[in-house]
C-alpha cells in the first residue's frame, strides 16, 4: 500500500494512530497502553454503536490512559499509547485474530464492523495497527539498554453478568518472571491474582509476545479493575501501588 492510500480512515487532522508520551524518560521501562483511547475517526460514523456504548469499556480501557500517564510520570518512563478505539482496531491483537476488529464485544454489537470488506480490513490494519506497532518498535529501539516492557490495561467489574472479585491482575506469556515477582510484592488489601481475570489462552498477550518475548525483554501485562481507577484519587492510589510493586520486583530481579 502506498502512502497515498493512507488516510482513508484517519484524516490528517485526526493525527497518527499512536503517540509517545515522555519519550525522553530515563527509566529502563517502556510503558504501553493499547486501549488508551475511545476515539473513533469521523469517517467511521461511530461504527453504528449507541452513544452510551461509545465510551463504555468495549471502546477503551476506562482509566487506563490516566493510570499509564501517572506511571510514566512516577517512573520517568516513556509511554506508547494508542489514539484510536479498540473497536476500530485492537492493537493488542494480530491481524489474524477474529477479535482484532470485533463485530461484537461482550453484549454490544458493532454494526460498522459486521461484514467488513477486505479493503476496509486492510485499511484498518494499515492506518491503526501498523503505525502503533512501528511506534512501539521504534521506541524500544531507542533505549540504550534493554528495557522492561509493561502494558497497562483495565477491565470491567462485571462481565456477562458475572461480578469479578479480582482487583489487580498480573498476566504473563511464556516469561513469568516479572509477573511472579510483582505478585510477591503485592500489598495487603488489594485482591491481586496471577493471570486474572483472563490469561494467555484468551489471546491477550500479543504485545508481550510480539515486542518483549522476541527481544528477550522482561515483561508483564497489568490489569486493574476499572471501578478502582475511574477517578483521580483511584488513579493516584494505583499509580503508587504499581510503582512500588514494579520497583520492588525489578530490584529483586537484579539481586538474583
Ligand atoms: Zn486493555
Amino acid at each position: 500500500m502506498s502512502t497515498a492510500d493512507l488516510h482513508t480512515i484517519l484524516s490528517i487532522d485526526e493525527g497518527p494512530a499512536a503517540e509517545v508520551i515522555n519519550p525522553d524518560g530515563a527509566a529502563p521501562v517502556c510503558l504501553v497502553c493499547e486501549h488508551a483511547s475511545a476515539f473513533i475517526p469521523a469517517s467511521l460514523k461511530d461504527l453504528g454503536v449507541s452513544p452510551d456504548q461509545r465510551f463504555s469499556h468495549a471502546a477503551w480501557d476506562i482509566g487506563g490512559r490516566d493510570l499509564a500517564m501517572a506511571l510514566s510520570h512516577a517512573l520517568d518512563a516513556p509511554l506508547v499509547a494508542s489514539r484510536v478505539s479498540r473497536l476500530v482496531y485492537d492493537c493488542n491483537r494480530p491481524p489474524s485474530a477474529p477479535d482484532a476488529i470485533p463485530a461484537k464485544s461482550e453484549v454490544i454489537n458493532v454494526p460498522g464492523n459486521a461484514h467488513l470488506g477486505e479493503a476496509d480490513r486492510v485499511a484498518r490494519i494499515a492506518e491503526v495497527y501498523h503505525p502503533f506497532r512501528q511506534t512501539l518498535h521504534t521506541t524500544l529501539d531507542g533505549f540504550v539498554s534493554p528495557p522492561t516492557l509493561v502494558t497497562i490495561h483495565s477491565f470491567t467489574p462485571v462481565w456477562h453478568g458475572q461480578k469479578r472479585d479480582v482487583q489487580l491482575g498480573l498476566l504473563h506469556d511464556s516469561d513469568d518472571r516479572l509477573a511472579k515477582a510483582m505478585l510477591d510484592a503485592a500489598p495487603n488489601g488489594v485482591n491481586t491474582q496471577l493471570n486474572a481475570p483472563y490469561s494467555v489462552t484468551d489471546g491477550v498477550t500479543h504485545t508481550l509476545r510480539e515486542h518483549a518475548i522476541t527481544r528477550g525483554l522482561q515483561n508483564v501485562m497489568i490489569e486493574v479493575r476499572n471501578d478502582l481507577i475511574s477517578d483521580p484519587n483511584g488513579v493516584a492510589r494505583f499509580a503508587e501501588i504499581l510503582t512500588d510493586m514494579l520497583t520492588h520486583a525489578l530490584a529483586m530481579q537484579r539481586a538474583t
